[in-house]
């Protein structure tokens, strides 16, 4: 369970570090067949946590998971470093977890908060849940892990990522992004249901059968095209940072990164410490 509500479970470096301990945890316990990944509160995730301060030292206190470390490095080389440990490396692990996950979804889940729940194998929504992408109008090229043209189709990606409007969970049953729908009060016990259901099944070939659709993917492109897109985010996030000394645009409607600004935080810049 995803749990700081209070803060719509906003994604620190403590979360993130905690979250791919107890999936590699329940990779490793041969009892566990099915892992769901759930949020306390009213909102599933409201994205990277961009008030978190002191976060290098934060992850310093931190166990290695890739071997992407030099966050301390100044410049584009410790920023990419950081989000090559935290963003795409903790996705693709996650994504690539040899059981079966199901993400449950309710209220929003905002850019960074798609990242928790994409990775996954399959993804049940509550009815009240909302699909969005922030980050265009924040002056960056979509979240770090970008599969929205792997999650639904090209032209709906475009369109998420250039309006900005969440896409709700009918729209995303439709759009193939969700498997199932159901009542806020419901969410709960359906998703353990579908995970009853697949827990039934052997493990080895469910294993398998994640293994050859994501292969699938994997070979119409995917690691290679996103790839080319984190590029994009880092050069997006030093455009900014040449300009404001913030790896993003604060006057984009991003309500807290502006509050933040202006109080004269700067959360994301590199503090080298380390040579
Ligand atoms: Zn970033």
């Amino acid at each position: 369970m995803l749990n700081r509500a209070s803060t719509a479970n906003a994604q620190n470096t403590d979360l993130l570090y905690d979250l791919n301990e107890a999936f590699d945890r329940a990779a490793r316990d041969n009892d566990v067949r099915v892992i769901i990944l759930a949020a306390n509160g009213k909102h599933f995730s409201s994205g990277h946590d961009v008030l978190e301060q002191n976060h290098h030292d934060n992850q310093d206190r931190r166990e290695p998971v890739t071997p992407f470390q030099q966050h301390r490095r100044p410049g584009a080389e410790g920023r990419m470093s950081r989000e090559e440990e935290l963003y795409t490396g903790f996705c693709e692990r996650w994504r690539n977890i040899p059981k079966i996950t199901i993400a449950a979804v309710q209220g929003k889940c905002v850019s960074g908060g798609l990242l928790l729940c994409w990775p996954c194998d399959l993804i049940v929504a509550s009815d009240d849940a909302q699909f969005q992408e922030v980050t265009v109008a924040m002056g960056v090229a979509g979240v770090e892990w970008f599969a929205h043209p792997w999650e639904m189709n090209p032209r709906k990606a475009k369109e998420m990522l250039l309006t900005g409007e969440p896409i709700t969970a009918a729209d995303a049953l439709q759009l193939g992004m969700v498997n199932r729908v159901v009542p806020r009060e419901q969410l709960q016990d359906s998703t353990l249901e579908l995970a009853r259901k697949i827990s039934r099944q052997p493990t080895f070939a469910a294993k398998m059968v994640k293994q050859a659709v994501n292969g699938a993917q994997d070979a119409q492109g995917r690691p290679a095209a996103m790839q080319i897109a984190f590029a994009l985010h880092h050069l997006a996030h030093s455009h900014w940072m040449e300009i404001y000394g913030l790896p993003v645009d604060p006057s984009g409607i991003h309500g807290s990164v502006k509050k933040n600004y202006d109080a004269g935080n700067e959360p994301f810049r590199a503090q080298p410490k380390k040579k």
